[in-house]
């Protein structure tokens, strides 16, 4: 047996693991070519893109917030064009575009997968609008039948995008905060927990017509917080989940996501005023005011190529 020292051991054991995780994002997730097969509006802010076509072949969500990175093309181009797809040098090509042709990359949540007996997949994503000067609000606000974009996805069901992870066997109940762009989210996940797990809820959506109906057999308690323009916006849902009972498990797990400033508030109320374990709380960035994606990525990778789909996580 060679004697190593224990900081090449290390350096040398820390090179394995970040090889092992790379192949085992690279085997978990890959590019998809995904079309529009239709669009229906749900409340007021939200558009419903229902994907599918061949390019989904293979397409696995594992449910619950399982996310996936959408590459949308400039309003120019009717289709999503990239120069490579292939996981060693897509990235470099990607960045290396001119800025009025390269797609742009906004993560987004998978809200339904059905497959059909034939194999056949559709995949529901639920876009807010929010203003046509943001390209991925835009491009939803325009979407038709037959655009072709593409997606990097999940081609396993256990795969690191599904961030709602309760510690398993202990959790017994569900602390939840959501604005709209995590609403969809919030849903999937509603969908399947198990019944009667005492759940209480924090919706915050931008327009009382965004109250949807979810569906769930968890013993949910939703408080919606219809947000008025202003200062304060945080510190509005910190409130609701002040004055609110949170349920009385032994083990409860806190879900979290939504923009940046509003999830560090209730998750410091939760771990600080109401003495959440902090390991049990699962919270998420999904965009940040005054910052677009590419300002968040930037930070994120802080110039690395990303191997999955990004996330802002705080
Ligand atoms: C894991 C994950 C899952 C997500 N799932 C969904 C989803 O299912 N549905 C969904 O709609 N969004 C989802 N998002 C959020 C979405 O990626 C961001 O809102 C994204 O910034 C939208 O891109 P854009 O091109 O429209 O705006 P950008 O170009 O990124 O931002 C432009 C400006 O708009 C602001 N902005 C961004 N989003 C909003 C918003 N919703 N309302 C008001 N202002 C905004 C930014 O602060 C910035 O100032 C998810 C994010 C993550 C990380």
């Amino acid at each position: 047996m060679t004697a190593t020292a224990p900081d090449a051991e290390n350096a040398e054991s820390a090179e394995a693991t970040e090889a092992a995780e790379a192949a085992e994002a690279a085997a978990h997730f890959r590019f998809f070519a995904p079309e529009v097969v239709r669009t229906r509006r749900l409340g007021h802010s939200f558009l419903r893109v229902t994907f599918g076509g061949a390019g989904l072949a293979g397409f696995r969500s594992g449910g619950w917030d399982q996310s996936l990175s959408l590459f949308l093309p400039p309003a120019h181009r009717e289709h999503t064009v990239l120069p490579s797809t292939d996981e060693a040098t897509w990235f470099g090509a990607w960045r290396g575009m001119p800025d009025e042709e390269r797609p742009v990359m906004r993560s987004y949540t998978v809200r339904e997968q059905r497959t059909a007996p034939d194999g056949a997949v559709e995949v529901d994503i639920d876009f807010v609008l929010h203003g046509d000067s943001s390209p991925a609000s835009a491009w939803a606000g325009r979407a038709v039948t037959g655009r072709r974009i593409l997606a990097i996805g999940p081609a396993v069901a256990e795969n690191k995008s599904v961030r709602f992870q309760p510690p398993a066997g202990t959790t017994d109940a569900l602390v939840m905060y959501a604005d709209e762009t995590a609403l969809p989210a919030a849903a999937a996940v509603l969908e399947r927990l198990a019944a009667g797990t005492p759940v209480k809820a924090f919706f915050e959506v931008p327009h009382e017509r965004d109250r949807l109906e979810l569906a769930t057999s968890a013993d949910a308690d939703i408080t919606w917080v219809v947000r008025t323009d202003g200062p304060g916006r945080a510190e509005r849902v910190v409130e609701a989940v002040r004055a609110a009972e949170l349920p009385t498990g032994q083990a409860p797990y806190a879900w979290l996501a939504g923009e940046a400033g509003t999830v560090r508030a209730v998750r410091r109320h939760l771990v600080q005023e109401r003495s959440l374990d902090r390991r049990a709380v699962r919270f998420t960035g999904y965009w940040r005011l005054g910052a677009s994606e590419e300002q968040l990525l930037a930070e994120a990778y802080a110039g690395q190529a990303p191997s999955e789909e990004p996330s802002a996580e705080l």
